[in-house]
């Protein structure tokens, strides 16, 4: 075991935090750093859903199938912006690549490690922080419109219990016993049983950082520009001015971890999606619903119902496209029979490798430089393991996960 370190986190998002948390835990002197207040960037206004069912990525064997109306129909659910993938065509080849059957066994595999550790990894930070009761454990439902798409998906639930998840098949009736405040028959449901639900992204990462910092965990408001080989380990050079060297860092910036110069050219993306929150809603689902084919979640919060989800291709820069909202208070009203308009929509930026892996390792740029993002639709479910992987690194103990399908290196020496 190696003796406490000083280690610099970047990005004090729902990852950072808990890296933060799992490595002051583990006895290091931390500082964490972020030019935004904890909490405010994707980890905000996702789905909420603590989907340890969540094996199978996006890019899966039917999507290519699916390509041109992805690129130049008025798909809502996942669409690609021909300009982002003309600029981006290497990229978007290699996600593409691992719609292949065996590349989407190994990935799920590689997803499903990490995810039967979920609830372990985050159970003791809410536990310390005090905000457990932001924690629900009703499951995840996954809905079907028709027997037809039931039969479509049953491969993918096939794949689920084959790598472990548990989950209960139900009829019509039983959806309506569950739900019973749903607008619309489904004819079939899928229950996950080991799921779970945050009420509240914002506060619980919020919460996280409160109890790191009432523990004498350092905050910086700024940002990191680069990381980089300085004295006996790294330093973190500031926007705005400063330095801070400590013997390791962790860049866990989300979507925007490889602008930090010094990190390297990793084939990092965004898989962009949306929000729309009804107040006073909540009441219309007792846990995270998942209309399959729908592309989006609706999730009971502590303030209403906030349907989320939807894919879009495009880069970080591009302008929220109006549409997506339009498209998720449409459903709201055949799901929930909702009219009225949603009071606020959000647009997110997941962050993701064509693999659908994050990168859980040591930079092979830059020594001491660990990296932890790209967590793509569950950086929320898989946060708390990233942040115990990350100290166990930090304090030169085994990983208790065989750490090498998340590993930098697998993109070649960048
Ligand atoms: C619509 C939608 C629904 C989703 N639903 C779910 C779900 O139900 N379950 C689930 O598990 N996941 C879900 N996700 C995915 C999940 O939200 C993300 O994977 C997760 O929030 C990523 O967390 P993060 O900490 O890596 O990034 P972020 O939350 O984006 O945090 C990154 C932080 O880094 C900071 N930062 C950026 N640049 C710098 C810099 N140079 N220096 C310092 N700080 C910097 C930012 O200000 C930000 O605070 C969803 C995502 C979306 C968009």
């Amino acid at each position: 075991m190696k003796a406490a370190r000083r280690v610099t986190v970047i990005g004090a998002g729902i990852v950072g935090a808990s890296c933060a948390l799992w490595l002051q835990r583990g006895g290091h002197r931390v500082t964490l750093l972020d030019g935004n207040p904890p909490g405010r960037g994707t980890s905000r206004g996702n789905a909420c859903s603590i989907a340890v069912h969540g094996c199978i990525p996006v890019n899966r064997p039917n999507l290519p199938l699916q390509l041109p109306k992805l690129l130049f129909g008025a798909h809502r659910p996942l669409s690609i912006s021909p300009l982002y993938a003309a600029r981006r065509a290497g990229w978007l080849l290699k996600f593409l690549s691992h719609c292949r059957a065996r590349e989407v066994a190994k990935s799920g595999a590689a997803l499903a490690a990490l995810l039967s550790r979920a609830r372990d990894g985050l159970a003791p930070l809410l536990a310390e922080a005090g905000c457990a009761d932001l924690l629900r454990d009703r499951g995840c439902l996954y809905l079907y419109a028709s027997e037809r798409d039931y039969r479509a998906g049953a491969a993918d639930l096939a794949r689920r219990r084959a790598l472990g998840v548990r989950c209960a098949e139900l009829d019509a009736d039983a959806v309506r016993e569950l739900e019973p405040a749903l607008a619309m028959r489904f004819a079939r449901g899928v229950l996950f049983e080991d799921a779970q639900q945050v009420a509240n992204p914002q506060k619980l990462t919020e919460s996280l950082v409160e109890k790191f910092r009432r523990d004498g965990g350092g905050w910086r408001g700024q940002n990191a520009r680069a990381v980089l080989p300085g004295g006996s380990g790294v330093e973190t050079v500031l926007d705005g001015g400063g330095v801070i060297e400590s013997d390791l860092a962790v860049v866990a910036a989300g979507a925007f971890s490889t602008r930090i110069r010094g990190v390297g050219r990793l084939p990092l993306a965004t898989e962009r999606g949306y929000h729309v929150e009804f107040d006073n809603r909540g009441e219309l689902a007792r846990r995270p619903l998942h209309w399959v084919g729908s592309g989006f979640y609706a999730s009971p919060t502590d303030a209403g119902l906030r349907l989320a989800g939807t894919v879009e291709i495009a880069s970080l820069s591009a302008p929220p496209n109006p549409a997506v909202p339009a498209y998720l208070a449409r459903m709201a009203k055949k799901m929930f029979g909702i009219k009225e308009a949603p009071q606020r929509d959000w647009l997110g930026f997941r962050p993701t490798f064509p693999d659908a892996l994050p990168v859980i390792g040591e930079s092979k740029r830059a020594p001491g430089v660990l990296l932890a993002f790209g967590h793509q639709h569950l950086g929320l479910t898989l946060a708390g393991i990233t942040g115990r992987l990350i100290a166990q690194l930090a304090s030169g103990a085994a990983p208790e996960v065989d750490l090498a399908p998340y590993s930098p290196a697998r993109f070649g020496a960048r």
